[in-house]
């Protein structure tokens, strides 16, 4: 994810040469005294939780989905679902109640194997008792029938999040906790599934989703579109978006389908950013290794952040007109880094932001050489904010300014600390080793020391864990 006013910094930094002395001469503080913070411990799973120290209202033991089928049927001007969702999984022991992450919306129906099932709702969890026990190790069949207006979930720094109304369509962004606004999940990222959305709106309106789009079904007054993603994907990165959309095709490295869906008018110049996707993808290809997923492509609308949802990126159209090819390039490595390698627990985001962040410098480094990359690095360097260590963000600083630019910069003192060399075998060995998988910062610190043969604890307690920012890595 990235926010409007975060980017407007990033993007002043990327065109350093008269943004580097402004932000060298903001009034500097008194440096904040150094010390180190400690990660919160992980929590005890429960049948209502996963134990996520930040978020420990996500996600449920005992189980896992192997397959989300939803049936949506939207009324786009009422904001009204109408909708079945059918949970396959697999439980793990044995079962006398299932917990799903949901919010909000009515209940007509929740059976279990085809057997009507009671159930309870308490804040955000539906817990359903099935009419005998769930054996441990039994691949189990769930099926809600539901309908309703949406309601969003407040986030702080963000706004709300969810299944959002927009006025004009209707946009889902999920990331950390919005998903069960709109189906019943299992929402963490520890549990990861293949999805089937088919979802029926009324013409003229198209509907956007995840993977493939298998099939259109047109009547004289509605369209279902059946998008089938292939790959397990984490339920906040599963979208929904629904405007008359106006739909492109491009070709991606070997043939993968890109498919991007226009909401909103753009100049030239977003648009040339936009066409550069799959130069971008083949860039990231060498650097890091295979696209990870079946089909890509992006969701431009009016929105103020643009979200990395699962091959199919929302980008803000209002980035686009600002630091456009750094935003298209910001989404697409999340592909890489967030997506195919997930989270294991939320504090651990600098993974995702901090990787994205220095993969949209690496681009500028590709494309406008080495002294504008050393002006971004020592611009970013200067930022206000970085006296937060990325490595421990509670809830409400998930998306701080260190997360990326700190974050970031880790990576590239990592690269100063080990060399190029090893440096990229590091982000290639930690991609190839956790492709559809989850990741801590232990994970890739255990890579990084493994393939640079240095012991780097202490680089990555000071960049990560220290409050107060490291000395700038001098190449
Ligand atoms: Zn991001």
């Amino acid at each position: 994810m990235i926010k409007k006013q975060l980017l407007a910094l990033l993007f002043a930094l990327a065109i350093s040469g008269c943004v580097l002395p402004q932000l060298a001469s903001l009034p500097t503080a008194t440096p904040p005294p150094t010390y180190v913070v400690t990660p919160m411990p992980t929590l005890p799973p429960t049948a209502g939780s996963l134990g996520d120290p930040l978020f420990p209202q996500l996600g449920n033991a005992g189980y896992a989905v192997d397959h989300y089928t939803l049936d949506l049927t939207v009324d786009v001007a009422t904001n009204t679902l109408t909708s079945t969702a059918t949970i396959r999984a697999q439980a793990d022991l044995t079962l006398d109640r299932l917990h799903l992450d949901f919010h909000g919306l009515t209940i007509e129906e929740v059976t279990i194997d085809g057997e009507s099932a009671v159930y309870t709702r308490e804040e955000g969890e539906l817990i359903i008792e099935p009419a005998a026990p769930i054996a441990a190790g039994h691949l189990f069949t769930a099926t809600i029938r539901y309908f309703g207006q949406p309601e969003p979930q407040p986030l702080a720094m963000l706004g709300e999040i969810g299944w959002l109304h927009m006025g004009e369509g209707i946009l889902v962004v999920s990331q950390p906790t919005g998903a069960g606004t709109w189906f019943p999940a299992n929402d963490h990222p520890q549990d990861k599934a293949t999805y089937t959305l088919r979802i029926t709106v009324p013409q003229p309106y198209v509907a956007a989703s995840n993977g493939l789009l298998a099939e259109v079904i047109e009547t004289e007054t509605e369209r279902t579109y059946v998008w089938e993603v292939i790959n397990p994907m984490a339920s906040y990165l599963a979208t929904v978006a629904i405007y008359p959309f106006e739909m492109n095709t491009q070709a991606g490295p070997g043939g993968l389908p890109i498919l991007n869906f226009i909401g909103v008018e753009l100049p030239a110049e977003a648009v040339a950013a936009l066409e550069r996707t799959p130069e971008m993808i083949e860039f990231l290809e060498t650097r890091i290794g295979p696209y990870p997923f079946e089909s890509y492509g992006a969701i431009v609308v009016d929105l103020h952040f643009s979200l990395e949802t699962q091959t199919r990126s929302i980008i803000s159209r209002g980035h686009l007109l600002g630091p456009r090819e750094e935003v298209v390039m910001h989404e697409l490595a999340h592909q890489w880094f967030g997506n195919s390698l997930s989270l294991a627990q939320w504090q651990d985001i600098w993974l995702n932001e901090g990787f994205a962040t220095y993969l949209s410098w690496l681009w500028t480094e590709h494309i406008h050489g080495p002294e504008v990359f050393d002006n971004i690095v020592r611009a970013s360097y200067q930022a206000p904010f970085l006296a937060m260590p990325p490595g421990t963000p509670s809830a409400d600083t998930l998306f701080h300014g260190s997360v990326y630019v700190r974050g970031a910069l880790t990576l590239h003192a990592l690269r100063v600390q080990v060399g190029d060399e090893a440096f990229f075998e590091i982000l290639q060995t930690y991609y190839a080793r956790y492709r559809d998988s989850h990741v801590t910062t232990a994970d890739f610190i255990a890579v990084a020391e493994e393939v640079s043969g240095q012991s780097l604890a202490d680089f990555f307690q000071s960049w990560l864990y220290t409050r107060g920012v490291p000395p700038f890595p001098e190449r």
